[in-house]
């Protein structure tokens, strides 16, 4: 089968629009120039509403969402500060890892897609003296929404900054991050923003930038403030050499993003979700997270519970035989979930189409015993 001829239905990377394929074929440009400057310059526009932020603190940086996260906590942590790190899935684990290597970390893990406790988050945080707190906001692993708002606050109460993982929330549902109170929010190309992989967006409070002039030993490529310091100049820039053809295919996608406007894009990936939900209840498949007062299912991935007898990795292939990518679990959770994607341009008919595969591999290995139920919700 051709690469073409599948449908790409996984949490990152998602199918390109073709105009953002085509937009990256364009000839390149002198990064040091009025034309790029622009193109920062409308990125940055058009983000601001996504973040809903000050546009002049987002910066663009070449490198995957994880350069992202690196880059937030290498940019304000010194060694020896303490740094929260909330784990429930594997992007929760990796900011602990990063943690771990530029400050001290105070890790405080649950069970992947468990719910964060927040008297448990209170309690460490009144243990006193913590820098940061570290959190994804859309736990791709785990398929779980966390409590950004109300994490935020417990950050705010004491005066920690609040390092948000937006990943996979950002452009495919809300993100408040005034309003949350959040530091600094990393976002990535690959998911709900529909360009390719390789690009990650980040924004940053006044109190993160003034954090950042303290923090003595940031990374050097991935040092904030270098970003913004170039962002700041009349012609608007990047430190080093950006990948330009990405930022060529990333400013495309957030056009057609803006075109399609926000709020709209939002109830879209929201629409999406909740049939994949509501298909897989009619077919007795379980959700994976374990959800309480604060958390939700996410809205732009959703992880299911493997059925007895056929493991998440079985389900995995048999759909890859017909043409259709989509996620197992990572590491611990492997052969236990299965994953679907509904972000970026995902359209109602490739849902059907995934899910009635889907219906068609679970009553041929006699997981249920009649089919259409699963469709009809989609
Ligand atoms: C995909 C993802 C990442 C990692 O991004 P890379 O682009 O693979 O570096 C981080 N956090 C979340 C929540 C993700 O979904």
């Amino acid at each position: 089968m051709q690469t073409e001829d599948k449908l790409l239905m996984m949490p990152g990377p998602v199918k390109v629009p073709s105009s953002v394929l085509r937009a990256m074929s364009k000839p390149m440009i002198n990064h040091r120039s009025k034309d790029f400057s622009e193109i920062i310059d409308e990125c940055q526009k058009l983000m601001g509403p996504m973040f809903n932020t000050n546009p002049d603190n987002i910066v663009i940086i070449s490198g995957s969402g994880s350069a992202g996260m690196e880059a937030a906590i290498g940019s304000v942590i010194n060694k020896g500060e303490k740094v929260i790190s909330l784990e429930n899935g594997k992007f929760g684990e990796r900011f602990k890892e990063i943690s771990f290597k530029y400050g001290d970390t105070v890790p405080l893990e649950f069970e992947w897609g468990d719910s964060f406790d927040l008297d448990l988050i209170e309690e460490k945080l009144d243990a006193g003296d913590i820098s940061a707190i570290t959190m994804v906001h859309n736990e791709t692993s785990a398929g779980i929404l966390n409590p950004a708002k109300e994490v935020g606050k417990l950050a705010k109460k004491y005066d920690a900054l609040f390092i948000l993982d937006v990943i996979t929330s950002f452009g495919g549902d809300c993100v408040k991050f005034d309003e949350w109170g959040v530091d600094i929010a990393v976002a990535g190309s690959q998911k709900c923003i529909a360009a390719p992989p390789g690009l990650s967006m980040v924004a940053m409070s006044e109190k993160a930038l003034s954090k950042m002039e303290e923090t003595t030993c940031r990374p050097y490529y991935l040092d904030l403030l270098a970003y913004k310091n170039s962002i700041s100049k009349e012609m608007k820039e990047t430190p080093y050499t950006p990948a330009v053809s990405l930022f060529y295919g990333l400013l495309e996608a957030l056009r057609i993003a803006d075109s399609e406007g926000i709020e709209n894009r939002i109830k879209r990936h929201r629409d999406m979700t909740k049939s994949v939900r509501d298909a897989m209840a009619a077919m007795g498949i379980e959700m994976f997270p374990n959800l309480n007062k604060y958390s939700r299912y996410s809205n732009t991935v959703s992880a299911m519970k493997s059925p007895e007898g056929l493991s998440g990795e079985d389900i995995k292939k048999e759909m890859s035989n017909r043409g259709i990518i989509i996620a197992g679990g990572q590491n611990r959770l492997k052969g236990k979930i299965f994953r679907i994607g509904s972000m970026g341009a995902v359209t109602p008919l490739d849902l059907m189409t995934t899910i009635s595969e889907l219906e068609l591999i679970l009553y041929e290995n006699k997981v249920i015993d009649k089919i259409g139920e699963g469709m009809r919700h989609i």
